[in-house]
């Protein structure tokens, strides 16, 4: 087993995830296994409580764990599919060794930071690593060396580091290069940071640098002499135009040859199915304009996986999706609104606010026949906004918005009682049966799917009936038909809403299908507008 371990120094937010997911992707394409491993030094257990707002996208996985958005980018960019256990935060392992210290594990010695927390954190790592008997772990530690937060993680990592052969473990930095007011490259921030790395007794193996520009020759030797690394370890790491570049500038930056080399992996060309993703992003033909109606709006990490479907699904279709992001509270205040867009996504959410602004979206795409997209609280509201406008129940609404007398989306009686008990949510893949001759069949193609949840309320099983004679079609369900997953409108032009969360299956090479869809209404929504069809 090799170990590849990214850190990050200077700031926040240098792109570290995206780093680490590009490096695993070079190392796939040259036909490695890769798994990876992210480490969140929060004391949080797992993600499910963090607000977006603070904290970007909850990214859900298929054994229902709530993780951080970074293992969604390694979802996508390294076609894996993974567990909980991808996932290592400071409160799993301080649960995991308390509970230890208490079944008397420990054998009445003072349970310490080192060696117990730090041969918990090794434990976990070797124990993913070898069950899924992968070529390279790929591990990154979350946060910026030098918090507190990280400091028995990196004191695990120097210790792997002496376990392991020299050919087994390599450590890259990821550092910001930034430019002063002359626009010259100031290496500075990269060698205190290295410096900070080295004082934990852990050295670089590869540099990568984060610059608006490349970063010049000179820069870069500069940094291979302060930081002692060769400078073919210097990686220049500018802005990219979009993500997905990133493995490939990688490559150009012949990072895979130096990893090759420094891991002893041999000599593998790459297959080249990531650049031939890349064309075809590249060679997109058309624009389309999508409306995301949502309310944490102004994070825009935190519709991430919303973002990466709706630009797959674009680069399935030989289009550039631009997406233009409304605040659903502004629509408040009006109304009547107008939404200048090619199609009109409304995602999920929890909470009241904002929802009003949402149903008027929903009302608009749903009575202008414009190509709609719910998703899960999306799918909620346009079972209500229905009811409320073409039912005429105007008080319909959610029980999770109130008291009302029609509560369209209610709880189960089951989720009454667990909400009673402290709450928890119905999550990760779930099989739905979808029917046949609908929308979500055609798009789908099959009679058995399986898509990640988040959610707790359903729509009401006492309005079902009454809602499909008025013309909805549930086209998707689960639970034995207890549950509705899919929503269509057969006179619309594409109107769908799911319950559950498609997005989060949306791969480069496997487009999530109802985003497909969606898309592609839009696309032939567009040209007609434009008179081009
Ligand atoms: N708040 C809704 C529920 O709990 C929808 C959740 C969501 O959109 N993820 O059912």
């Amino acid at each position: 087993m090799k170990f590849i371990v990214v850190t990050g120094g200077v700031m926040s937010g240098l792109g570290k995830g995206i780093t680490a997911a590009s490096i695993g992707r070079i190392l796939v394409d040259m036909g490695y296994s890769v798994v990876p491993i992210k480490i969140d030094p929060y004391i949080n257990i797992d993600a499910g409580t963090m607000n977006p707002f603070q904290h970007g996208e909850v990214y859900v996985l298929k054994d229902g764990t709530e993780v951080d958005l970074d293992l969604g980018h390694y979802e996508r960019f390294i076609e894996v599919e993974l567990t909980g256990d991808h996932n290592i935060t400071t409160g799993k392992i301080y649960s995991r060794v308390i509970e230890k210290e208490r079944a008397g594990e420990y054998l009445g010695q003072t349970v310490q930071i080192i060696p117990h927390i730090t041969d918990e954190i090794k434990r976990w790592i070797r124990d993913v690593a070898e069950n899924k008997n992968a070529d390279i772990c790929l591990v990154e530690v979350g946060g910026t060396v030098g918090d507190i937060e990280s400091m028995p993680f990196l004191e695990a990592i120097r210790q792997m580091h002496n376990e392991e052969r020299e050919e087994d473990f390599l450590l890259v930095h990821v550092t910001l290069v930034p430019l002063d007011s002359g626009g010259e490259q100031k290496t500075k921030p990269t060698q205190h940071s290295v410096k900070e790395l080295r004082s934990l007794g852990l050295h670089p193996d590869v540099i990568v640098g984060r610059c608006k520009r490349e970063l010049e020759e000179s820069t870069k030797k500069k940094i291979s002499l302060f930081c002692d690394v060769p400078a073919e370890a210097v990686i220049s790491a500018k802005d990219a135009d979009d993500i997905y570049e990133v493995p490939l500038i990688f490559k150009k930056e012949g990072l895979d040859r130096y990893l090759a080399r420094k891991l002893r992996l041999g000599r593998r060309d790459s297959n080249g199915k990531w650049e031939s993703f890349v064309d075809m992003m590249r060679s997109a033909r058309e624009e389309v304009t999508i409306a995301v109606v949502g309310k944490y709006i102004d994070v825009r990490d935190s519709y991430i996986s919303i973002r990466e479907a709706l630009k797959i699904a674009g680069i399935h279709n030989s289009a550039r999706v631009l997406v233009i992001w409304i605040d659903s509270e502004d629509f408040e205040d009006f109304t009547e609104i107008e939404i200048e867009a090619d199609g009109i996504l409304v995602p999920g959410g929890f909470g009241q606010r904002g929802v009003e602004g949402k149903m008027m979206a929903i009302k608009y795409a749903r009575e202008n026949d414009i190509p709609f997209l719910g998703i899960c609280l999306g799918f909620q509201l346009s079972v209500i906004e229905f009811s409320r406008n073409v039912l005429g129940y105007k008080d319909a609404n959610s029980t999770e918005f109130g008291e009302t007398e029609h509560p369209v989306i209610d709880l189960l009686p089951e989720q009454k009682e667990i909400d009673r008990l402290g709450g928890t949510m119905r999550l990760g893949d779930i099989e739905i049966t979808i029917k046949k001759g609908t929308v979500a069949h055609f798009l789908y193609g099959k009679d058995k799917i399986s898509e990640r949840h988040r959610h707790r309320f359903e729509v009401n099983p006492e309005y079902i009936e009454e809602l499909e004679s008025a013309g909805l079609v549930f086209s998707g369900y689960s639970d034995g038909g207890r549950r509705m997953e899919i929503l269509e409108l057969p006179s619309h032009r594409f109107f769908l809403a799911t319950q559950f969360h498609p997005e989060f299956k949306a791969k480069p090479f496997s487009p999530s299908p109802p985003f497909m869809g969606f898309v592609r209404s839009a696309i032939q929504f567009r040209r007609e507008v434009n008179g081009e069809s």
